[in-house]
């Protein structure tokens, strides 16, 4: 079953949304695997936003994500990588749809409330990087067949 990795950013835990976003998930269907409050160093920052090095706003990145608490997931379910992206919305809040949980409480590009893995090699890679493998709990739910 397809997983990906979800991160309240510290905007979004000193917004008290940690609870709305777990919800969201829950509520689609999806599975929590693993969960964790963390605050994150600035090698993992760096590691973890690799991608945008050499960005202008990659330094105010680090800065902003290493600030304060998150709370890292790891959802389970059914195409949850593209899925969860969409409940996100855009990255920058101003062109996400409104309903989605960027569209709802993201203020900037800067402060957009919540990462999630784009595509199955950065699910794999950020949920390696976040959590090891006995953090990930397997187990059923027993309601029925399609809630994942
Ligand atoms: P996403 O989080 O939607 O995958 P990106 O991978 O493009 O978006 O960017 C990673 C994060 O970097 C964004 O969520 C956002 O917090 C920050 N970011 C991206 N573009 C900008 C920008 N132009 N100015 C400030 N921060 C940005
Ligand atoms: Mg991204």
């Amino acid at each position: 079953m397809e997983r990906t990795f979800i991160m309240v950013k510290p905007d979004g835990v000193q917004r008290g949304l940690v609870g709305e976003i777990i919800s969201r998930f829950e509520k689609r269907g999806f599975k929590l695997v693993g969960l964790k409050l963390m605050q994150i160093s600035r090698e993992l920052a760096e590691t973890h936003y690799g991608e945008h090095k050499g960005k202008p706003f990659f330094e105010g990145l680090l800065n902003f994500i290493t600030s304060g608490p998150v709370v890292a997931m790891v959802w389970e379910g059914k195409e949850v990588i593209a899925t969860a992206r969409e409940m996100m919305g855009a990255t920058n809040p101003l062109k996400a749809q409104p309903g989605t949980i960027r569209g709802t409480y993201g203020i900037d590009v800067g402060r957009n409330v919540i990462h999630g893995s784009d595509s199955p090699e950065s699910a794999a890679r950020e949920i390696a990087l976040f959590f090891k493998e006995e953090e990930l709990l397997s187990y059923e739910k027993t309601l029925d067949t399609w809630i994942y």
